[in-house]
């Protein structure tokens, strides 16, 4: 018997919440969009004819609707198959150093797994009790930094004088900013992209554009950094972008109204279920995303989690240090959200 195990690479992946076969029921556990997305989808989708054909490999019409978007070159633009897709290529692009990469202890729960499947090391650096980052603790030496703004499942931001002073500390390494929730009411970083070459701003489509089933995430950083990502993408496969995300992502962005409205009802519906969970005895940091991370001051969090579960109400609970005792609740419609608060005042 040979010991071909030893050469097997053994990784702990990463878990998604759970997508249940069912569709009665109210889901709030992994931050999709409770709106559809633009019409413009069903429209594109019926017009495609040349699915005989491989797609671009460049995706370059996505790349230039992006770019013109974002008021960009084209060369500043990098898109992937979600951010998942865009994150994993940066973390094998940018994070070659024997220093370690810097992120959050608590924040997505990807940048460890990436980590170590690419051998990367790594040193997370505690949020303070209010979760909030502290930057001191990204000015000593390493090999890159990512953290998202706002930060995930906290959903807490940072303004930009905040992420400057981390890139002006950091001039010989990355930067990445994971952007997945900036359109639910933060500023992006991407207006640094002109003054810093080491930053990279991603952002997707899963959350805010309604888009998750897509599967769109891109990044923008100067040309060099874009340049370097498309060698490895390259180098690993040449078409990840299919057909219908090309015509579909780059057509969607044409209906900005429709966007707008739709980020608008989510931060209202928002707002008001942070003012009614206050008065069930929640607690939680001030989120600028599409969830809020939540603990109780006397019912445990695994005890809601369970019981919602049982009345079909799906939120996110995750079993590690610090944070298990919180939920992370995605903000669905204005109707989803009361059917939890009534099932809350039940079981509370
Ligand atoms: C959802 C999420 C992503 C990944 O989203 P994609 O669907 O792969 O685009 C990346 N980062 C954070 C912080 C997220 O919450």
């Amino acid at each position: 018997m040979g010991d071909w195990r030893k050469n097997i690479r053994q990784v702990v992946p990463y878990t998604p919440g759970e997508q249940p076969k069912r569709t009665n029921l109210i889901k709030l556990n992994t931050n999709e969009n409770p709106y559809p997305p633009s019409k413009k989808v069903q429209e594109i989708i019926n017009q495609i004819d040349n699915w005989r054909l491989y797609p671009d490999p460049a995706a370059g019409k996505l790349v230039h609707a992006l770019a013109e978007y974002h008021g960009l070159g084209d060369d500043q633009v990098f898109v992937g198959v979600g951010s998942d897709d865009v994150l994993a290529m940066s973390f094998m692009t940018f994070f070659n150093s024997e220093k370690p990469i810097f992120f959050p202890d608590i924040t997505y729960s990807f940048y460890d797994v990436w980590a170590d499947l690419f051998r990367i090391p790594y040193e997370t650096k505690a949020l303070d009790q209010e979760f909030n980052i502290r930057k001191e603790d990204y000015m000593q030496p390493n090999g890159g930094v990512i953290f998202p703004n706002p930060n995930a499942p906290t959903g807490v931001l940072v303004d930009l004088d905040f992420i400057e002073d981390i890139i002006q500390a950091n001039q010989d390494v990355i930067v990445i900013v994971d952007e997945a929730y900036i359109d639910f009411g933060g500023v992006s970083a991407k207006s640094l992209l002109k003054k810093y070459e080491n930053l990279l701003v991603v952002q997707t489509y899963s959350k805010s554009r309604a888009l998750a089933g897509l599967r769109i995430g891109y990044a923008m950083g100067n040309p060099e950094l874009i340049k370097a990502l498309n060698d490895v993408k390259y180098s690993f496969n040449s078409y990840t972008m299919n057909q219908p995300s090309i015509a579909i992502g780059a057509a969607v962005l044409e209906d900005e109204d429709y966007f707008q409205e739709t980020i608008k009802k989510i931060v209202e519906t928002r707002e008001w279920f942070k003012s009614e969970m206050r008065e069930l005895g929640f607690s939680f940091a001030d989120s600028k995303s599409n969830f809020l991370f939540v603990t109780h001051k006397t019912v445990p969090a695994k005890a809601i989690f369970e019981a919602a579960k049982e009345n079909d109400i799906f939120v996110r609970y995750f079993d590690k240090p610090r944070i298990d005792n919180y939920l992370r609740i995605t903000i669905g419609t204005e109707e989803e959200m009361k059917s939890f608060l009534a099932f809350l005042k039940k079981f509370l």
